[in-house]
């Protein structure tokens, strides 16, 4: 049995390599802004810290991980004493801890009545101080280690949304000093450029906005601060008051008197951006609803937050709760669940797609993240593993954020074992053991046996049903592998060879579900050229594409006829698609198909329709969101009919953004672009007013 000294001493190990492990991330996430761990892991290692600290008050240094602030700032700059500390925030995670917060309000308040607060985005960017004299921008500090930051007055001069000059109210209503503190903050938009255009010179991209921010903002050189498109919105006020201590002491009285809100307010009205989703709530039960719609408005956004900052309103009441070493008593930050998460890499799969891409795909420890848990990730190709540094076995940061599929961010290299292993890519196909190959400019491996290999023809056979080409009810992926497997279907055409009783005698299927697919299978011969021709699952030809073909060439034989330079004059056709498709119609076991589908199913004849019937021509539209009064295939063919293009992605050339319900980036990214948005009722509009 451990004796009582051997269970100190291992409770003094476990303290110090949490204080060393805590150390070592604060230095990469403040000091050199490249956090090597998500914060979901960081915060349990403190989290862990502080409890032991609170079981153990005993083994509390001063020097803890738990009583500082920030990092050291870097020396590089020029050092600013905050006349008042910036200090941190303590976080709660749930429902019950934040229950638990308002009680010790309650408690240390001596009140039952519920206490107003002021309830905040926790906008993910870092603490700023700036310091306005008589009305001018002076001087702007990072938070540093809380008593002393960095001098970064002139990358914050670059901040357009940061005014060098308060506007008072006939130009005298500032106090002689104010200190207005926020965060500075990269837009979502502004994030991604900044790394699609790192990721084409090769050069190293920033793990998230907030680090962008940082790295940004810390640079000697304010040109480059100048170029990063940074944000701010205020939160709070530092040193208020007379520039020297001889003045009256009564600068800034209002200020100093108003609420936080009100404080909030006024900072406005200086001139400095306040972030517009701050509210004053009465009650807890109004702040968990605040959380909650701030919680469905995260992807929307056109910032990064990643929880709520909720704040005792009312200064006396602040003042009476004080502070505890690094945060004040009278706020907390209510963190959303984590969207990046801590893993390890349990193997790497080699998977073969529709157009025979031979996809890694890393199996992970099953994590839960961003609201779901994962066990797998894709990992594009060879350049990606290359680009992360990946081995099997390693420990990986992963990333789930909204509906986007999960991704490997990072590899934490310091967690390597000695077993870590290389990934090998196969020689062969993993399917058919036919040969792979490259080719010039791709990064993706392919499989060469085209329908030949197994997995080619089940992902074929998939997306030829699926809800954007013929739409199959019933026949779910599982159907199709065991369909393939079993050997009574290789190809679409052979779908509709098969009969009840094939069907019946599958896993899981019963007469009525065969009897059903039967059905679904008859009616799915009812189709258009377009979808006909997407449901080929030619390489890059996508719904748009397919459409823009039929609406072009009118009839299959014509599209099989079609040249190579006759295809690119079809709009979105370039020199890729236009090659893939003739060698698609070049392949004899791919016309083969083809002439046995086109024997089974039919579309109506297209009939070429003047510029008055084309009414949206030339108009870009893009649909985001849950539409509810049709489809969005239905809405997409009813625009292209129209001659409306119909694309994928928001571009500062899109001419409207239709958002349905729960839009999240791209209406976003709309906004930021000023594309028109429309909503549903508008299309609805729209498309009634030319039917
Ligand atoms: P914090 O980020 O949890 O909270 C304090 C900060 O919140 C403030 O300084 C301010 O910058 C910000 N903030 C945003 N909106 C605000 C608002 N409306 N009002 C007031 N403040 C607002 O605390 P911290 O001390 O800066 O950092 C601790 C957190 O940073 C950790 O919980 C962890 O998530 C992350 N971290 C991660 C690593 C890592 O290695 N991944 C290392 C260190 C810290």
């Amino acid at each position: 049995m451990p004796n009582a000294s051997s269970s100190l001493n291992a409770l003094q190990k476990q303290l110090s390599k949490l204080h060393q492990q805590i150390n070592q991330y604060n230095h990469q996430y403040y000091v050199l802004d490249q956090p090597s761990v998500p914060d979901a892991e960081y915060d349990r290692l403190m989290r862990e810290l502080i409890n032991l600290e609170q079981t153990h008050p005993q083994f509390k240094t001063l020097d803890s991980p738990s009583q500082k602030v920030g990092g050291q700032p870097l020396k590089a700059f020029t050092q600013v004493a905050h006349q008042l500390p910036m200090l941190s925030l303590d976080n709660v995670f749930s429902r019950d801890e934040w229950q638990a917060f308002v009680k010790r309000l309650q408690d240390r308040l001596v009140t039952e009545h519920d206490i107003v607060i002021c309830a905040e985005p926790k906008l993910d960017g870092l603490a700023v101080s700036l310091r306005y004299e008589q009305g001018i921008l002076v001087q702007a500090a990072t938070r540093g280690d809380g008593s002393t930051g960095e001098n970064i007055t002139t990358n914050i001069r670059t901040i357009k949304c940061i005014p060098l000059k308060l506007i008072g109210e006939n130009g005298v209503d500032y106090p002689d000093v104010i200190e207005v503190r926020g965060e500075v903050f990269m837009p979502k938009t502004s994030f991604n450029k900044l790394n699609e255009q790192a990721k084409k010179k090769g050069e190293k991209s920033f793990a998230n906005p907030r680090n962008a921010a940082a790295g940004s903002l810390r640079q000697l050189d304010s040109k480059i601060t100048a170029k990063r498109n940074l944000a701010f919105y205020a939160y709070g006020l530092g040193y208020v008051g007379d520039l020297s201590e001889e003045d009256s002491g009564l600068s800034g009285q209002h200020f100093l008197k108003a609420s936080h809100y009100q404080r909030l307010c006024q900072i406005k009205a200086l001139g400095l951006p306040m972030c517009p989703e701050v509210r004053l709530l009465e009650n807890p039960q109004q702040v968990e609803a605040f959380y909650q719609d701030i919680l469905n408005k995260r992807e929307a956004l056109s910032y990064e937050i990643d929880g709520t900052v909720l704040k005792v309103d009312n200064i006396a009441q602040q003042e009476k709760l004080g502070f505890v070493a690094r945060a004040p008593r009278w706020a907390i930050a209510y963190k959303f669940p984590a969207q990046e998460e801590l893993t390890l890499v349990e193997d790497v799969e080699f998977q073969v797609g529709r157009t025979g891409a031979i996809t890694p795909v890393a199996r992970l420890k099953p994590i839960f993240v961003g609201g779901v848990t994962v066990s797998n990730a894709t990992l594009h190709n060879q350049d990606e593993i290359e680009r992360l540094g990946l081995k099997i076995g390693d420990s990986v940061v992963i990333r789930r954020a909204g509906d986007v599929i999960p991704q490997i961010v990072s590899v934490v290299v310091d967690k390597r074992g000695d077993d870590a292993k290389d990934i090998v890519f196969p020689k062969t196909c993993p399917v058919c053991n036919s040969k792979v190959a490259k080719a010039e400019g791709e990064a993706v491996l392919r499989c060469t046996a085209g329908l030949f290999c197994q997995a080619q023809r089940k992902e074929a056979i998939k997306h030829f049903s699926s809800r954007k080409a013929h739409d199959i009810d019933g026949l779910g992926d599982k159907l199709v592998e065991q369909l393939v497997d079993e050997n009574l279907i290789n190809t679409p055409a052979d779908l509709f060879k098969l009969t009840e009783i094939d069907i019946s005698t599958m896993e899981r299927m019963g007469k009525k579900s065969a009897k059903n697919l039967i059905a679904a299978l008859e009616h799915s011969k009812k189709t258009t050229l377009a979808k006909f021709i997407y449901g080929l699952g030619i390489r890059e030809v996508g719904e748009a594409t397919a459409a823009n073909l039929a609406n072009h060439f009118f009839t299959l034989t014509a599209i099989q006829a079609a040249s190579f330079d006759a295809l690119q004059t079809v709009s979105d056709v370039g020199e890729v698609v236009a090659k893939n498709i003739v060698n698609f119609f070049k392949e004899s076991h791919n016309l083969a198909v083809v002439s046995a589908l086109d024997a089974i199913m039919t579309w109506p004849d297209i009939i070429e329709k003047n510029a008055d019937e084309q009414p949206l021509a030339e108009q870009i539209f893009v649909l985001t969101g849950t539409l509810n009064q049709m489809g969005r295939s239905e809405a997409k063919a009813a625009l292209q009919s129209l001659g409306a293009k119909v694309s994928g992605s928001v571009s500062a050339k899109t001419h409207f953004l239709v958002a349905g319900d729960k839009s999240g980036s791209k209406l976003t990214k709309a906004q930021d672009l000023g594309v028109t948005v429309l909503t549903e009722d508008d299309l609805v509009a729209l498309l009634a007013k030319y039917s």
